[in-house]
């Protein structure tokens, strides 16, 4: 026996669950049948009024598509089916007394929406055509249908585009005078059918199929050819949908909602696709109509409930007395149609549990369900339906977790742009921090401060962005940097600050002294407005309109989230380095401060001069007084912070960056020098800039991220880590005094080996020591380390010797693993490693085959196989040693959906990430813990 091909809708579900040796889930179903076919099946399953139908498999497909022809004894079992359905109907294919009609239709097992082919009315010809009249009563109705077939059957089955039909029956109604279609004269319709033969025979230089089963043959062929078509090709590229799926083709019994006025055709969403509200049915309808004229958009369709019809109306600007006789509704016009529609709503809903897209024909008053597939919807929707449907007993609490993206939380918090304003794109970066800002391009972060205090809304462009852009930074509307990755410098603070952020743009051209930027012919001046889209990396001229959201009044986003904290089982902390950071994040539900970057503080104006001098003293004396002037800023910022996070852990991570960093550019000394000395030879100004350049010269190193930083700065700076913890130890002692309960961590950055480590806790845990006995009063505290640097994680046992708690900087720990260098390898390279590169081959549908040397961008997502071994290495290590050990995250991957799986998968305790990813690691450590108990 040949392998099953073809499966009758009303026996599906009960074959398939014979092959499959159980009830198929619905993914199973539509794996074989389609969405579509699923959907039929389903609604014939559960007793809906669906006109009978059968389903020809996508496995067929994939077979025409390797072979050319159907596979042996598909078309035996086509035929078999539609004598199935001739028997249920009591309609035969092709007689000339009471002919069978069906609509032909793709159908993937992924929605790809208008991109395949449908033919409907199949199975007419002269005789047919006919009895059709004879039987519906009605000749225009059958000359209708005849010639919108033969439309079809030209335009998708053979190629000949439909708009010569079309212009045709322009001129007809344009001749008789009329709107409309069904205004059309019987006259006028009979000789357009003769027109329409005339044309086919002329083009095609044969009469147009008569026979049924022909016509049925070319229409399963063309269903299954528009599988490669390029508009089918080029959604499935975008969509990312596999190539080789292939759709079904679902054979279904004609039914026409254009038999007059007690007939319609109709499509429905359950619930407010875009709000997701469930106060009544959100659709349209067209009396008297085929399903084809609701997308024409001809007529101006009406709604289906009273309440949605006024509303709607009223949204319109119709006045009041005008409403109910402009746009009547379905509830109206047809009201017991319309209680059998709610009916099956509700049995829709009770199955599918979530959110319903149906279509649905109304024949001559008699009901009838044409498709079924869970609804499209927005992130607001998203949350809501979730929410509403655990609320209405329908699905669970961890079913509501799994079904909402956490990416879709990170778009509730943000600003978009309108997806259905006009835009001018100009470019095209990393999307470096989601959201959406338009605002006058400025090119220095100074000049953005003052346009943004003048009330203008400020894009701040620059090439790169370093710690003195700040200000400037956190005054704009969005960033946007020709250089730079995903953990640059400006995306760190751009996303630390909710700013939306396009980095390394590299298309675009940066004049600073022009203060302009150029792409291609474009260019654009400082005050031009550019919009910028975070989520994209999109840059477009001019502005571009906003949708804005707000976290207190996402009522349903919160609720989903308290779900979220009942079940994960990691922590959720947050980077926060000010204390209205760390207030922001606790409001989104931060557990604790998983790293505090205090040198953060140092940028602070007030602090600068004296972090200056600091690196400029030449003796022990002169170093102490700078230092002395910095601990109180410190000092200040740790107690906001303590206080923000009354009862949990802060972990401060001691000082980072190398030192030249909080010195001026070494590029601009050499040429304000140069300048100097032929204009101003004798000028103290040159003598303090050639001091200055000096001690820059001293600092600079060809590789600093590899040089003089983090542990190795504390070691070799005599009293800086000494003087910050200090500061720290002073805030909390002080604040427990003041009756906030501290929970101070300490971590040192960059260890890479364990006497780096064992040398500055022990220095350091004396100065802590010494404070609390000043202070007269002890706090808990911990220190710790931060896992960076690969030789750390290869060491952990050794290191766990000297550290209470482990926190993995994967930013550091994966450049340093792959030898990328976070702040150019984007740019340069890695956006194409990860794009692809062109192979010169094609695959079986002629696309180009890519060739991707990495399959994500290892900064954004943490790569599992590399980096991901050393982190399991270093917990399992870590944990032997200690198994008390308290082990996070806190590089860009804490708030990365896909790397939070991991963390929960190898046993971490916490991941630490910006304030407004905090609701998204929320969701997405308890759909970790979900997915990984199942
Ligand atoms: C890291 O390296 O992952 C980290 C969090 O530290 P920073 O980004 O400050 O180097
Ligand atoms: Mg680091």
């Amino acid at each position: 026996m040949s392998k099953k091909w073809v499966y009758l809708s009303r026996s599906a579900g009960k074959e398939l669950a014979e092959t499959l040796g159980h009830e198929p889930a619905l993914g199973e179903m539509k794996v074989i049948l389609g969405g579509k076919g699923a959907g039929l099946a389903t609604m014939t399953g559960i007793g809906l009024p669906v006109p009978p139908a059968f389903t020809i498999t996508t496995e067929a497909c994939v077979e025409y598509m390797r072979t050319g022809e159907f596979p042996e004894g598909m078309w035996e079992q086509t035929l078999e089916a539609l004598k199935e359905i001739e028997a249920e109907t009591g309609k035969k294919f092709g007689d000339p007394s009471n002919p069978l009609l069906v609509s032909v239709r793709s159908g993937a097992r992924q929605s790809m929406p208008g991109m395949m082919d449908t033919v409907l009315n199949l199975g007419l010809n002269d005789e047919t055509r006919a009895a059709l009249a004879k039987l519906m009563e009605n000749e225009w109705f059958s000359y209708d249908a005849y010639r919108r077939f033969i439309t079809m059957f030209s335009d998708i089955v053979m190629d000949y585009s439909r708009e010569h039909f079309e212009e045709k029956l322009e001129e007809l109604k344009q001749k008789e005078g009329v709107r409309t279609d069904p205004e059309v004269s019987l006259e006028g319709m009979k000789a357009l059918v003769e027109e329409y033969k005339a044309m086919y025979q002329e083009h095609f230089g044969e009469d147009f199929p008569t026979d049924p089963y022909k016509q049925l043959e070319l229409a399963i062929k063309a269903v299954f050819d528009s599988w490669n078509g390029a508009r089918a090709v080029a959604y499935r590229d975008h969509e990312g949908i596999p190539h080789d799926w292939g759709t079904a083709v679902n054979v279904q019994t004609m039914v026409f909602g254009n038999m007059g006025a007690e007939s319609a055709t109709g499509v429905a969403f359950t619930r407010d696709p875009a709000t997701g509200k469930h106060e009544y049915l959100y659709g349209e309808f067209l009396i008297n109509a085929q399903g084809e004229d609701v997308v024409a958009g001809i007529r101006t369709p009406q709604r289906i409930t009273l309440a949605g019809s006024r509303a709607w109306a009223e949204g319109q600007g119709v006045p009041e007395e005008k409403r109910a006789r402009l746009y009547p509704s379905l509830e109206e016009e047809l009201p017991e149609i319309y209680g059998e529609l709610l009916d099956v709503v509700d049995k829709l809903e009770d199955h599918y549990r979530d959110m319903q897209d149906l279509e649905f024909t109304i024949e001559d008053g008699k009901l009838w369900m044409l498709q079924t597939r869970t609804g499209k919807r927005t992130a607001t929707s998203a949350a809501k339906i979730a929410v509403d449907l655990v609320e209405e007993g329908m699905i669970s609490k961890e079913e509501a977790i799994m079904r909402v993206d956490p990416t879709y939380v990170d778009l509730l918090l943000r600003p978009s742009f309108d997806p259905k304003a006009s835009k001018t794109q100009i470019a095209k970066g990393l999307n470096a921090s989601p959201g959406a800002a338009s605002g006058i391009a400025v090119f220095d972060a100074e000049r953005a401060k003052a346009r943004a205090a003048e009330g203008k809304d400020v894009i701040l462009v620059r090439p790169e962005t370093a710690p003195d852009d700040v200000p400037g930074m956190l005054a704009s509307k969005g960033v946007l940097t020709q250089k730079g990755g995903a953990t640059s410098h400006a995306a760190v603070v751009a996303r630390g600050n909710n700013l939306p952020c396009v980095a390394g743009c590299e298309e675009i051209s940066v004049d600073l002294a022009r203060r302009q930027f150029t792409v291609g012919d474009v260019v654009i001046k400082e005050g031009d407005v550019i919009s910028l889209d975070g989520f994209t990396g999109e840059v477009f001229t001019g502005t571009v309109p906003l949708i804005e959201t707000e976290y207190a009044t996402q009522t349903d986003l919160i609720q989903l989230l308290e779900w979220a904290d009942e079940i994960r089982e990691l922590g959720v902390r947050t980077n926060a380095d000010y204390p209205e950071d760390a207030r922001r994040a606790r409001g989104f539900g931060a557990e604790g401060i998983g790293l505090c970057r205090t040198e953060h503080m140092f940028f602070d104006p007030r602090a600068r001069d004296a972090v200056v001098k600091m690196i400029l003293a030449e003796t022990d004396e002169e170093r102490q007084i700078a230092l002395d002037e910095m601990l109180p800023f410190q000092e200040q910022d740790f107690e906001g912070v303590f206080e923000a996070m009354d009862g949990l852990p802060v972990i401060m991570r001691l000082i980072d960056p190398p030192m030249h960093e909080f010195l001026p550019s070494r590029e601009e000394l050499i040429e304000e020098v140069t300048q100097l000395k032929c204009t101003n030879p004798d000028s103290p100004e040159l003598a303090e800039k050639e001091e200055m350049l000096q001690v820059v010269n001293a600092l600079w190193e060809v590789n600093p991220m590899m040089g003089l930083r983090g542990c190795r700065a504390g070691i070799m700076y005599k009293g800086l880590t000494e003087m910050q913890t200090r500061a720290y130890f002073q805030a909390a002692c002080r604040c427990t005094k003041q009756g906030i309960k501290v929970i101070p961590e300490v971590m040192i950055p960059l260890v890479g080996h364990v006497n780096e480590l064992k040398l500055e806790r022990e220095k350091l845990e004396a100065v802590a020591q010494q404070v609390m006995e000043e202070e007269g009063i002890e706090v808990e505290y911990m220190f710790g380390t931060m896992i960076e640097v690969p030789r750390a994680a290869l060491t952990a046992a050794e290191i766990a010797e000297y550290a209470d708690f482990f926190s993995f900087g994967t930013n550091d720990l994966t450049q340093m693993t792959f030898g990328y260098s976070r702040d150019d390898a984007e740019g340069k390279f890695l956006l194409k490693y990860v794009e692809g590169f062109d192979t010169g081959e094609v695959d079986s549908e002629g696309q180009p085959v890519k060739f991707q040397i990495l399959e994500a961008n290892p900064f954004q997502t943490l790569d599992q196989v590399g980096v991901g071994r050393l982190v399991k290495i270093c917990v399992e290590e870590g944990k032997a040693a200690d198994p008390d050990m308290e082990i996070g995250i806190c590089g860009e991957h804490g708030g990365d959906p896909d790397s939070i799986d991991f963390c929960h998968r190898v046993g971490l305790d916490y991941v630490s990430c910006s304030p407004f990813r905090v609701p998204v690691a929320r969701l997405a450590a308890a759909q970790a813990t979900i997915q990984n108990n199942k």
